[in-house]
């Protein structure tokens, strides 16, 4: 047995309000073997939030942070803050894995 993410979203609560997340809303950022990164909508207070889930020996820890920003807003996000080159290339290759609205999200002289 192991980790998956089936296995943690249903221990995922709002920061905010401690409501269980519908697995359903929770939107998937990031994931390695070790670290997975998530973005939330909460629809009990309207709270958005991203929750950073690590995996290690001790079992799965997580936490959130909240933010106002949507699910396409995250990569702005992402660029604004201190983040590791690890967390970047795994918010690229998220981001060249969506198949909604990815020309938004590159700018024009990285199309091919
Ligand atoms: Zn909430």
């Amino acid at each position: 047995m192991g980790h998956s993410l089936d296995n943690l979203k249903p221990l995922i609560r709002c920061p905010v309000c401690q409501k269980k997340y519908d697995p359903s809303k929770v939107v998937l950022l990031s994931e390695d073997d070790r670290k997975t990164v998530l973005h939330i909508a909460c629809e009990s207070c309207g709270i958005s939030s991203l929750v950073f889930v690590s995996l290690g020996k001790m079992g799965a820890a997580s936490f959130g942070i909240l933010t106002d920003l949507g699910r396409e807003e995250v990569r702005t996000f992402y660029g604004r803050e201190p983040v590791s080159t690890d967390d970047t290339l795994a918010v690229h290759r998220f981001l060249k894995g969506f198949t909604g609205g990815v020309r938004e999200f590159f700018p024009e002289k990285n199309r091919h």
